[in-house]
């Protein structure tokens, strides 16, 4: 891959940076950790859609641009040079339109995709439990026939990102239980105002609540919200899990705070250090550094992929696992060079960003697949090493252990 912009690439690169510029004012405030109502945030997407630079990868007739992965990058780099915040509906782009895409009717597709796109409707993803999370076919949720045709839902999940701020989320649940975990699983799309739908946020050691344990209390959802075949739920589930592995960290975003960003702030820290920690300090950097342009490439191997057309294969676990490392290793360090400012939720610059980088990049080693279950597809698909045994791939799944 060519990592200096084609001459179509560099106009394009032109075409955002002017567009941001003339629309700053309609823009939310970036930085990895900054918050804006959803009111602003939403006005901001719209603002970046309207112009032709959100749904970028997704086709025109869906609601989407027709770009290509690359323009995508181009939009995000120049996003986050301008301090401009990311889309509110992150989720929704990166895994719920495309699984709408996929699987949803014609008339789900009409009705949601070009609001998604615009921050119009804000989706979540309604998938993990209290007992299913890396082994997600254990859920528990269960939706059962109604006489009518429609669906009473009955259970709860956690860790729901953004539920709740969203309008709409794709909801996994468990619709046979006499068939094997895998088989009697069926996706829906969920409207959150619903009665029945309990939204609680959860605190998070950042101070921060972006997620939250939702409940459903004999919600009821009509069968033509349905995304996909009844008990087919879990290949409905597995295009969602495909795009999300690229949406954190496998496309070569910056996970964390970038390495120009630490190097900025160690200049300006450095010189206050002792000689002993001056010495410590950029030995870390130098490796930091290092292991950040190894991991900016490998995110640039799985962009190649996804330009070809081609799906990125055990690269995106690879470079997430890497950007997770780096990150949190770069986090580190900044905390140490602020030194005493550590402990304060503020630093004497005015800004919290390290602390709040250090205090939520825990999360993501578990975001989007765990350090360990990435390890584990590393270790079977690219290493060749024995797959771990499965017991309960064909046992019906009301008969399985309970944990
Ligand atoms: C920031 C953040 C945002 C999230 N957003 C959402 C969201 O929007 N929607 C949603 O549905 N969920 C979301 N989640 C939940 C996330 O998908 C789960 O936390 C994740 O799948 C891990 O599941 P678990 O927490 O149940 O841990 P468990 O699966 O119980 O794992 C516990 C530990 O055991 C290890 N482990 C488990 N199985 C294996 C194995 N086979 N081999 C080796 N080690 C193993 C894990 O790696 C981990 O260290 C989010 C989580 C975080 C942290």
């Amino acid at each position: 891959m060519d990592f200096e912009d084609t001459p179509e690439e560099a106009a394009y690169r032109e075409r955002v940076r002017a567009y941001i510029k003339e629309h700053k004012s309609k823009l939310a405030p970036g930085g990895r950790y900054a918050d804006a109502s959803k009111e602003d945030q939403q006005l901001s997407q719209a603002t970046l859609y309207d112009g032709g630079f959100m749904g970028i990868g997704q086709p025109k007739e869906f609601g989407g641009q027709g770009g290509t992965p690359i323009q995508q990058a181009i939009v995000n780099q120049e996003l986050a040079e301008a301090g401009v915040a990311g889309p509110i509906n992150g989720i929704g782009m990166g895994m719920c339109a495309p699984t709408v895409i996929a699987h949803g009717s014609k008339e789900q597709q009409d009705r949601y995709l070009h609001r998604l796109f615009r921050a119009d409707d804000v989706w979540c993803q309604l998938f993990s439990e209290p007992a299913s999370g890396s082994d997600l076919a254990a859920l528990r949720t269960t939706a059962v026939r109604e006489a009518d045709g429609n669906w009473r839902i009955n259970g709860q999940k956690v860790w729901t990102t953004g539920a709740q701020f969203s309008d709409y989320g794709i909801l996994l649940t468990r619709t046979d239980p006499t068939l094997p975990k895998h088989r009697g699983l069926t996706m829906f799309v969920v409207d959150m105002h619903h009665p029945g739908v309990t939204v609680r946020p959860l605190r998070q050691m950042s101070g921060r609540s972006q997620f939250n344990e939702v409940y459903f209390d004999d919600v009821i959802i009509a069968d033509e919200e349905r995304l996909g075949d009844v008990n087919d739920g879990w290949r409905v589930a597995l295009t969602t899990l495909m795009n999300e592995r690229v949406n954190v960290g496998g496309g070569g975003s910056e996970l964390g705070v970038p390495a120009e960003e630490l190097l900025k702030h160690a200049r300006a820290r450095l010189p206050e250090l002792t000689e002993e920690n001056r010495a410590l300090a950029k030995r870390d950097l130098g490796a930091i550094l290092v292991d950040s342009l190894g991991s900016r490439y490998t995110g640039h191997r799985v962009l190649s992929k996804l330009s070809k057309g081609e799906a990125p294969g055990p690269e995106a676990s690879a470079g997430k696992l890497s950007g997770t490392r780096v990150a949190r290793h770069g986090a580190d360090l900044g905390v140490r060079l602020l030194g005493d400012d550590a402990v304060y939720a503020a630093t004497s610059d005015g800004n919290n960003l390290w602390q709040s980088t250090e205090a939520g990049l825990p999360g993501l080693a578990i975001a989007g697949g765990t350090n360990e279950v990435l390890r584990n597809i590393i270790g079977e698909r690219v290493l060749g090493l024995p797959a771990e045994p499965r017991l309960d791939k064909t046992s019906p799944f009301e008969g399985a252990k309970k944990s």
